[in-house]
């Protein structure tokens, strides 16, 4: 038996029996795991409020095994609030849909219970605080995080440089086989040939060039979103669920 302390953002809470819940965290330290909460859904429960999607939670685990995965799931026995994202993301559509489908990559990309993703955990965190901050639009704050996400699973994308021949750019046409844009040389059938724009905003949402990004022309966020949702939809298996509901 043992208690494990990790940090970790809240991805699912699902109801177990009458007073339970099933929570899913994406932890610092060991990834995505499911832990039981015994009793959140009694209204006096202080777990209650801690433990709902978006909460960046410090969280102490009890599980029977040495490790948190086991043949039983671990138990929460004490949540902190660290940073409680939730409540400026929950009360604004733009933010919530594009929080929802943050949430939902995270834990496609994490799916191995247990297996540090320590990358995808860091980009989690900073995506939640920028778009609880409302900083930027809420859409552009998503295709960042999703293009990021991509990138440290090993699915980067190259928006300038060919990505067969590493010809300089810009090029101009772009495949999702590829991984990014090629030059006219290396081009292959089916390429789509996005505005030079949305090239040209796609590589600021990756490199983190928000003055690029906010300043560029609607159309070119619908574009890029397009080619982001894609290129994710390319990557993963199954598509994700909540991506339909983002406002573009
Ligand atoms: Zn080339």
């Amino acid at each position: 038996m043992s208690l494990i302390r990790d940090d970790g953002v809240v991805l699912r809470a699902q109801k177990l029996g009458e007073a339970d819940r099933i929570i899913t965290l994406l932890t610092r330290q060991h990834g995505k795991v499911r832990a039981v909460a015994r009793g959140v859904r009694k209204t006096k429960s202080k777990f209650g409020a801690r433990l709902e999607p978006f909460s960046h939670v410090d969280v102490q685990f009890f599980s029977r095994g040495s490790e948190l995965i086991s043949r039983s799931l671990p138990l929460c026995t004490q949540v902190e609030t660290i940073a409680p994202y939730g409540g400026s993301i929950v009360t604004d559509y733009g933010r919530y849909t594009a929080g929802t489908a943050m949430l939902e990559t995270a834990e496609r990309f994490a799916e191995n219970e247990g297996e540090p993703a320590v990358q995808q955990y860091l980009l989690l965190i900073g995506a939640l605080r920028t778009l609880a901050a409302g900083a930027h639009e809420s859409h552009l704050v998503l295709d960042a995080f999703l293009l990021r996400s991509l990138a440290v699973n090993g699915y980067g994308a190259s928006f300038t440089d060919c990505a067969k021949c590493g010809l300089d750019g810009p090029n101009r046409f772009f495949s999702l086989q590829a991984g990014g844009v090629l030059c006219a040389d290396c081009r292959v059938p089916g390429c789509a040939v996005p505005s030079p724009e949305t090239l040209v905003l796609l590589g600021a949402l990756l490199s983190g060039d928000w003055r690029t990004a906010d300043s560029c022309e609607p159309r070119y966020w619908r574009e890029g979103s397009g080619l982001v949702a894609a290129y994710l939809q390319w990557h993963l298996e199954r598509g994700i669920r909540s991506m339909r509901y983002v406002e573009k």
